[in-house]
C-alpha cells in the first residue's frame, strides 16, 4: 500500500469518527426538555440548538444554547443558566424519557395490562384524569411539555389501544360497535347479535 493511499484512508477514517461524534451529539441534544428554571423555580419546556451543539461537540464537550423555551419571550433577558441541568443530564431531562419513566411499570387505567415501553416509533400512549366524569384521552405527545408534570399526579396511564378505542368512541362513534353493550340489547329485544 502506496503512502498516498494509506493517508487517505487515515483521513477518511477521522472525518467518519467527527462525523459520528457530531451526529451522537446532534441526536443526544434534540427534542424538547424540561427543566427548572433557575430564576423562576417553575418548570420550563426548552429546545437546545442541536445543531450548534452537534459541531461544537467535536473537539470539546457540547456547547448547549437554548434555542427555545416556553418561558420566553416574557423572560427575554434569560441568561440560559438551565443548560447547566442539560449538560449534567443530557438524557433525563428529555421531554421522552421522563415520560418513559412515568409509565414504566404501571398497568393501563382501562384494560390493566402492564404498559409496554415507550416508542418513538408506535402509536402513543394516552392520559386519563381521575377527576373527569367521562372517560376521555389525550395523548402524552399532545400535551404542552411544560403543563405533563401538573398533569401527572391526576392521571392515569393508558395503552395505546385503549386511547385509541377511546379516541374513535369520543370522536367518532358511528364506527365503534360495543361488542357487550350489542349482546346484552339485542337479548332484551329478543335477538342474539354476535
Ligand atoms: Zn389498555
Amino acid at each position: 500500500m502506496s503512502n498516498e493511499i494509506f493517508i487517505a484512508i487515515l483521513m477518511a477514517l477521522v472525518v467518519i469518527t467527527y462525523a459520528g461524534l457530531a451526529i451522537a451529539a446532534y441526536i443526544r441534544m434534540r427534542g424538547t426538555r424540561l427543566v427548572t428554571c433557575p430564576e423562576s423555580k417553575q418548570t420550563a419546556a426548552v429546545t437546545v440548538d442541536a445543531a450548534h451543539s452537534a459541531l461544537s461537540g467535536v473537539f470539546h464537550p457540547s456547547d448547549i444554547q437554548i434555542s427555545a423555551c416556553s418561558r420566553w419571550p416574557a423572560r427575554p433577558e434569560c441568561d440560559q443558566a438551565c443548560a447547566r441541568e442539560i449538560a449534567r443530564a443530557p438524557k433525563r431531562t428529555t421531554t421522552f424519557q421522563m415520560m418513559a419513566q412515568w409509565y414504566a411499570g404501571k398497568p393501563c387505567g382501562i384494560c390493566g395490562r402492564d404498559m409496554p415501553p415507550l416508542s418513538h416509533f408506535g402509536p402513543e400512549a394516552g392520559l386519563m384524569s381521575v377527576t373527569s366524569p367521562e372517560v376521555v384521552t389525550v395523548a402524552w405527545t399532545d400535551v404542552p411539555p411544560q403543563q405533563l408534570p401538573k398533569m401527572l399526579p391526576t392521571h392515569l396511564p393508558v395503552c395505546s389501544s385503549c386511547h385509541l378505542m377511546t379516541w374513535l368512541r369520543h370522536e367518532h362513534p358511528d364506527l365503534v360497535v360495543d361488542r357487550h353493550r350489542t349482546a346484552v340489547e339485542s337479548e332484551d329485544s329478543g335477538t342474539i347479535v354476535h
